[in-house]
């Protein structure tokens, strides 16, 4: 559903940050992107949802292809889902409207509708009884569950996260990533940039390592962890086993 051929991305002062990285990602399958700080993993699935312009090589969503200059953007976002690692909810709407905005401006979706999914999609993140708060007042993580709420809303067929917990204190990591797996499980296409181990080892399909600008690793997790083949893998897991 994910076909990205040689995507080279380079800025003006010719810092290449992708020097050709390509990745297939099958429907239904859980990737997690791994890399060391400034490896161009945020830039890399950013290419995705054409929030990252590209010069070079390919990139198909479920069949759509991504032009370099973000054409045909509108699109493709809405089938491609994004958390980011701060939250990013408009601090002046509820939970609920939160949620509700995409839904019914972008997909025309009646209010009566998109509310009745919304609190469905809540409900599964956990998060139902507090629609009418405002994000401010919610903790972290649960502002990070409604995040993951607000991109389901839009049904989108493939989900991307950067470090989604990497802003929280650790008692609230949990929770997200307990969203996050009962998402994999119900058959969503999703790439995850974590450093989260336990996640990686068990929920996803395949662990992608990234290391200045080049797929250094494209390998099972238990490959990945227990054997990995290239020396910047084994530093790289040196620091964060
Ligand atoms: P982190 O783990 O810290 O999030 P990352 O792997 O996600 O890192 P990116 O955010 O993709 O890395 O950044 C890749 C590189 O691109 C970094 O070295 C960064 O400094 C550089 N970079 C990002 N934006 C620009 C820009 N506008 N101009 C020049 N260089 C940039
Ligand atoms: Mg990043």
């Amino acid at each position: 559903i994910i076909v990205a051929k040689d995507v080279e991305k380079w800025y003006s002062n010719n810092f290449h940050v992708l020097k050709g990285v390509s990745l297939t990602v099958n429907k239904g399958e859980v990737v997690v992107l791994m890399g060391p700080s400034g490896s161009g993993k945020s830039t890399f699935i950013r290419t995705f949802n054409g929030l990252e312009p590209y010069q070079k090589g390919s990139i198909e969503i479920d069949g759509m292809h991504i032009s370099h200059n973000l054409k045909n953007i509108e699109m493709v976002r809405r089938e491609v889902g994004m958390v980011f690692q701060q939250f990013n909810l408009f601090p002046h709407l509820t939970v609920l409207k939160n949620v509700t905005l995409a839904p019914i401006h972008l997909r025309g979706m009646s209010k009566a509708k998109a509310e009745d999914m919304s609190m469905q999609l809540l409900e599964r993140v956990g998060i139902a009884h507090q629609a009418n708060k405002y994000p401010g007042q919610l903790s972290g993580g649960q502002q990070q569950r409604v995040a993951i709420a607000r991109a389901l809303a839009m049904q989108p067929k493939v989900m991307l996260f950067d470090e989604p917990t990497s802003a929280l204190d650790p008692e609230m990591v949990r929770e997200v990533l307990d969203v996050m797996r009962s998402l994999a499980r119900s058959g969503m296409t999703m790439v995850c940039v974590t450093h989260e181990v336990g996640f990686a080892r068990e929920v996803a399909d395949r662990v992608i390592f990234l290391a200045d600008g080049l797929l250094v690793e494209d390998t099972t997790p238990a490959n990945f962890f227990n054997n990995p083949k290239e020396e910047r893998t084994k530093k790289f897991l040196s620091q964060i086993l």
